[in-house]
């Protein structure tokens, strides 16, 4: 571990196993999705949710490096199984930390919990309780799979129920930074645009071209940055987008949360749940998380940068981190999963507090393909019709229809794939740019531009995307 890093203890060190109810005492406490409060389901006592203490609520108080305990390494030789001996009946009850925190006696019937930090990852520092019913989670995944039920493999349209929906805890890290920026580079500006002759044509008629001037200005930008709750999945399994045998992009698209809203890590939360542990370090996600808060100043920046419509050229870009937090999160996701023909595990996803809903869901790329064929054979007869295939622009047109097919095809397909469906942290993390100060100083013009951008422009570019993350155990 690094210098100056201060560790809060976020658990209640508590022992494991039954979580009483201080009013009666029975071990029956779960989460009230209506009232979205935890009660006790013996005496209908409600508790209020807890804050966690140490941690730090002001970004801009950040001074240092602060980890909740909950975002520890991972110590691989301690067990996922832990035994834990029943208060109220003696007997050993096991519970695989791997996929949940709470488990009933199967004799007595008492919930025993995982209640203090293991070293495995399967503990958090805060939880976001479900706040959707799963009722309206199954209307948000029926809604969504009923527009996709045309081109849906027959089996799937089959066997398709939202009896299987499940609530899961995913385990995210939620990282503030108190950042300081110093960039340079160049902005530009379209000045004009007009149209200049480029030569003849073969009938002799002059050939014109639209072209740009461009404004090239020396621009600098000094500015403090918050930003708060950059939020991060800690699992590889999820990291992994691009992944053949899962659509895990879907998770990763139904975000951001409302992760304000977090409260201190109790494991009554998630009784009736499962929870995905974390099995990614804090070091594992450096890299990562550091491009991306240079991707979010980036895009936030731009903000203020309108007036460069040919784009800004960074040159440097120094965003020194004065402060840092890193705090260990499960957050809620109503989840459907079905495996494909081809074993492919496709998911639809709802978010547990927004409702966003993203999904993918599997082809019948036959009929897709027949129908794309079927469409530009139509278009062929309908063309050939009415120039009664002589006209040879017509045939021009013909080609250039041909691909009205192809077109049909890329856009169902993606449509039920969705593929491309990401969480856009870097204009959907909160922040907030103070302090700024500016340089813009115009240097020179460039003349008769074929296009409008600047060359070398890169203030949408994105790196932390493309960081992979690694295995480090
Ligand atoms: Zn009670
Ligand atoms: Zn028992």
């Amino acid at each position: 571990m690094e210098e100056n890093v201060k560790v809060v203890e976020t658990g209640n060190n508590s022992k494991h196993g039954e979580n009483r109810c201080p009013q009666c005492g029975a071990s029956d406490v779960t989460y009230n999705i209506n009232k979205k409060k935890l009660v006790c389901n013996y005496c209908f006592t409600e508790f209020d949710a807890e804050d966690v203490i140490g941690i730090e609520k002001n970004v801009e108080n950040l001074n240092e490096e602060i980890r909740g305990s909950g975002t520890k390494d991972i110590n691989n030789n301690v067990d996922d199984i832990i035994t834990l001996k029943c208060g109220g009946c003696g007997a050993e009850v096991v519970i695989n930390t791997k996929e949940a925190v709470n488990a009933r006696c199967h004799w007595c019937r008492s919930i025993l919990s995982i209640n203090s930090q293991i070293e495995n990852g399967a503990v958090p520092d805060v939880v976001l309780p479900f706040d959707l019913d799963k009722k309206v989670a199954e209307e948000k995944i029926k809604a969504f799979v009923e527009k996709r039920k045309f081109f849906a493999h027959p089996i799937f349209k089959r066997e398709f129920t939202t009896n299987n929906i499940m609530g899961v805890f995913f385990p995210y890290m939620l990282i503030d930074a108190n950042c300081h920026g110093s960039y340079s580079g160049e902005g530009g500006h379209v000045a004009r645009s007009y149209e200049i002759v480029v030569g003849k044509d073969d009938d002799g008629k002059e050939k014109k071209e639209t072209v740009y001037d461009i404004d090239v200005f020396h621009i600098e930008r000094n500015f403090d940055i918050l930003i708060d709750d950059l939020s991060i999945e800690s699992s590889l399994d999820k990291l992994n987008k691009s992944n053949k045998t899962k659509t895990t992009n879907i998770i990763n698209s139904i975000m951001p949360f409302d992760t304000d809203k977090c409260v201190k890590y109790n494991s009554n939360y998630l009784a009736g749940f499962t929870s995905e542990k974390r099995d990614v370090n804090v070091g594992d996600l450096e890299e990562k998380v550091y491009k991306e808060l240079k991707d979010v100043t980036r895009h936030s920046l731009n903000a203020d940068l309108k007036y460069y419509d040919s784009g800004v050229k960074w040159e440097k870009e120094e965003l020194d981190i004065k402060g840092k937090q890193w705090i260990s999160a499960y957050l809620p996701v109503w989840l459907y999963s079905y495996q494909d023909t081809k074993k492919v595990l496709h998911y639809v996803a709802v978010n547990g507090r927004t409702g966003e809903v993203m999904g993918s869901i599997p082809m019948n790329k036959k009929k897709l393909f027949f129908i794309s064929l079927l469409i530009d054979i139509l278009i062929f007869a309908f063309i050939y019709y009415f120039t009664n295939g002589s006209d040879n622009s017509g045939f021009l047109v013909f080609y250039l229809f041909l691909i009205v097919g192809p077109i049909y095809y890329h856009s169902k397909s993606s449509k039920y794939r969705n593929k491309g469906a990401r969480h856009k942290y870097e204009t959907e993390t909160k922040n907030t740019i103070t302090n700024m100060k500016k340089v813009d100083d115009k240097k020179r013009t460039l003349r008769e531009r074929s296009s409008r951008s600047l060359p070398g422009a890169n203030n949408y570019k994105l790196d932390g995307e493309k960081v992979k993350v690694k295995d480090s155990k």
